[in-house]
């Protein structure tokens, strides 16, 4: 089978880019990892040959496994079952690939088990996985959410949750609600502080990618009386604890594998993540930053797959006589 990474060209484009060589630099710390991992980078090279060759695995997985397991996921897709979901069978056989290969937690430290990627090649797979199977990137690329509990989270948390992600645990972001889309700052699930100091979360999110995954960061009103978005802070919800299930998925038109939940809360037990009031002005500001560069590598990714696609087939479809990429108006529209 075609290996996703080699058989693009393209996509080295940004792994060679000038800047590179800064970013990796301060990145891997001046390479000084390598004191303590016998696999972290003794040089630029070096590092430059280890995203290679992680890429190619990438690539592999994406063209032995993930492709053609995407006609399956989309016609089984997941399902939900006493208040849990239930990927389709090959959703599970993509997850267990990828954990397996270590492509979990990617940018994460090493110290936690992650490869330290830089977010080039980090996002360069994102595309990869994309034109694989676009409703796969959704959940694979939410490891990206663990970015926001090593930059906010105290240590404990950090050590507590980022190694999970490291080894396969998946993520969601619980932001959005019946009555709180494009306007977050009308969030309204409540976050209630207990003695111990742990909180406990109530109402319903909608909307939600992955809404039973593992590990979910979500935003809640934490301050009882507000209205608007200083009002609100960052939680981090174990699904060990429960108290969080999923009421339904929606029925969607395309990325059916990805499922898409709607939660609700019942005296579900969750940690504050960083400062209370910071959530949304701060935190999901931080979040969806990384979020957006995944959103594009997603498209970049099912745009690259369908341009294959047609390319394909205007070069095998036949009519009047000549395939039809020969005629002028076919030719055009596939030409870059
Ligand atoms: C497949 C899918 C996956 C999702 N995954 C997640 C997830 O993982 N986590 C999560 O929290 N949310 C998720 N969402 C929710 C998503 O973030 C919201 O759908 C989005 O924020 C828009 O909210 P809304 O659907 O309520 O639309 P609305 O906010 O009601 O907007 C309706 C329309 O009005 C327009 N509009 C709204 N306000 C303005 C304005 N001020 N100016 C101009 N136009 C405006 C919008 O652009 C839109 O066209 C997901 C949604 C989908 C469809």
């Amino acid at each position: 089978m075609a290996n996703f990474y080699t058989d693009n060209p393209d996509l080295k484009h940004h792994l060679t880019h000038p800047l590179m060589e800064k970013i990796v630099a301060l990145k891997e710390r001046n390479y000084t990892d390598a004191e303590k991992f016998d696999y972290a980078p003794l040089d630029y090279a070096d590092a430059q040959d280890s995203y290679d060759k992680v890429l190619e695995i990438v690539g592999e997985i994406c063209g032995d496994i993930i492709a053609p397991n995407a006609e399956d996921v989309d016609h089984q897709g997941p399902r939900v079952e006493n208040g849990r979901v239930i990927y389709a069978d090959k959703t599970k056989e993509n997850l267990d690939a990828c954990r397996k290969a270590g492509l979990m937690g990617m940018a994460m430290p090493r110290r936690f088990g992650g490869l330290n990627f830089p977010i080039t090649p980090y996002i360069m797979a994102a595309d990869i996985v994309s034109r694989a199977d676009t409703g796969f990137e959704n959940l694979w690329g939410l490891q990206d959410c663990a970015e926001t509990i090593y930059e906010f989270a105290d240590e404990e948390q950090k050590a507590k949750f980022i190694p999970r992600v490291c080894k396969g645990e998946t993520m969601s972001m619980d932001l959005t609600e019946p009555d709180a889309g494009s306007d977050l700052q009308s969030v309204m699930l409540k976050a209630t502080e207990q003695p111990d100091g742990t909180w406990l979360l109530n109402g319903v999110k909608r909307f939600i990618t992955n809404g039973d995954s593992d590990i979910h960061l979500v935003l809640a009103r934490s301050e009882a009386g507000t209205k608007d978005g200083r009002g609100l802070s960052m939680f981090i919800y174990d699904k060990n604890d429960g108290g969080v299930n999923v009421r339904r998925i929606e029925n969607k038109m395309g990325i059916k594998g990805s499922p898409t939940c709607e939660l609700t809360y019942k005296n579900a037990k969750a940690v504050l993540c960083g400062s209370r009031r910071l959530g949304l002005i701060k935190y999901v500001m931080a979040l969806m930053n990384g979020a957006r560069l995944g959103i594009a590598a997603q498209s970049v990714g099912v745009s690259e797959l369908a341009y294959r696609e047609a390319l394909a087939y205007a070069k095998d479809r036949k009519q009047f006589g000549k395939a039809i990429i020969e005629f002028p108006a076919v030719y055009e529209m596939l030409s870059v």
